[in-house]
């Protein structure tokens, strides 16, 4: 069964890529896509954080974009970011921000990359705000936990990356960020990852999971554990309970259009619960994975695109 989802996992990264199925979805898709991203323009995106922050949530804006062409664009991603930060500052909500490295153009240019992120990291400690750097697959990370460490290393702390429990390198990475004092967000990780490098099966990444939850847990060091899956955020609160940990020792995250009563209820009952809202016109990348990740998604999906 386990493996029989991560089939379907693959199979569905691989077609998605496939130009045809990206236009039709493109074409088809627009609306079943709204219920995952929170609008194309950030105004829209900012009054709905307003509404999760009414609930009790905090949220961290994505503005969607990856796998740049041009260095061009990733100047107009950096601005974008700076504008956003500005509107979570105008606006007066509880957000903080999501980036994703290759937006910065990190598949082009390594340094002009790392200055456009410190462009954002810096206005963003301007503004007493923070920047998590999301982890893409794994030709980029080391490319950008090496970002993080020297943002870091010229003072900007405010910077933080996420870990993907698929890895096989991800416990001693997180040992290593823990060390450097790095703030994390841990993932199950939304790649296609042979098996030379990642875990395939689903016991082995949620063991992972809970060796690097308890990893920071144990060391009172605060950690964003983002999941929807019952069995994972049952045991971040049973060990928390049982070791005395406080509520406010971490947080859970979910993804926007996800589990919205159970992130309600999580902050009904006092936990730390942050949405990740993806919002802007660049959403088939996001949205495939969102469809990869539950088969029920796709089969919404192909009935309204045949109706
Ligand atoms: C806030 C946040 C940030 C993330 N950032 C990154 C990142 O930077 N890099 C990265 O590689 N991955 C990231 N991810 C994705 C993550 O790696 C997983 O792919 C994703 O969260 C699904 O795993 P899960 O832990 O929710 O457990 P699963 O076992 O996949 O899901 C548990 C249950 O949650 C529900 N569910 C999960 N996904 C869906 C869906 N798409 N549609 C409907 N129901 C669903 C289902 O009921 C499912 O049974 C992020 C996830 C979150 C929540």
């Amino acid at each position: 069964m386990a493996i029989g989802t991560e089939l379907y996992r693959k199979t569905l990264l691989t077609i998605a890529g496939n130009r045809a199925v990206r236009a039709l979805t493109v074409k088809y898709g627009k609306r079943l896509a709204s219920r995952f991203i929170a609008g194309q323009q950030l105004p829209k995106a900012l009054f709905q954080v307003k509404e999760l922050n009414k609930k009790g949530i905090m949220a961290t804006l994505d503005h969607l974009g990856e796998g740049i062409r041009q260095l061009p664009e990733a100047e107009a991603y950096r601005d974008a970011y700076i504008r956003l930060l500005d509107g979570i500052a105008d606006k007066g909500v509880a957000s903080n921000v999501s980036l994703k490295p290759t937006q910065m153009g990190l598949a082009l240019d390594r340094e002009a990359c790392y200055r456009n992120i410190r462009a954002v990291a810096r206005h963003a400690a301007s503004i007493g705000n923070f920047v998590r750097l999301d982890m893409e697959d794994s030709p980029y990370t080391d490319a950008t936990l090496d970002i993080v460490r020297r943002l870091h290393a010229e003072g900007l702390r405010n910077v933080g990356t996420v870990l993907q429990a698929y890895l096989r390198r991800t416990a001693s990475d997180t040992e290593r960020c823990i060390d450097d004092g790095i703030s994390l967000r841990l993932v199950k990780g939304a790649y296609k990852e042979p098996s030379s490098i990642a875990y395939q099966r689903k016991d082995e990444v949620a063991q992972q999971f809970k060796h690097m939850i308890r990893l920071h847990l144990d060391q009172g060091v605060y950690t964003a554990v983002a999941t929807h899956d019952d069995a994972i955020i049952r045991y971040v609160k049973r060990y928390a309970l049982e070791r005395r940990i406080p509520k406010s020792a971490f947080e859970f995250q979910m993804l926007y259009g996800l589990r919205m009563n159970e992130q309600a209820n999580l902050a009904r009952e006092g936990y730390r619960i942050r949405c990740y809202v993806p919002y802007g016109e660049m959403w088939y990348p996001y949205y495939t994975r969102r469809l990869a990740e539950k088969p029920a998604n796709l089969w919404l999906v192909l009935r309204n695109m045949f109706r």
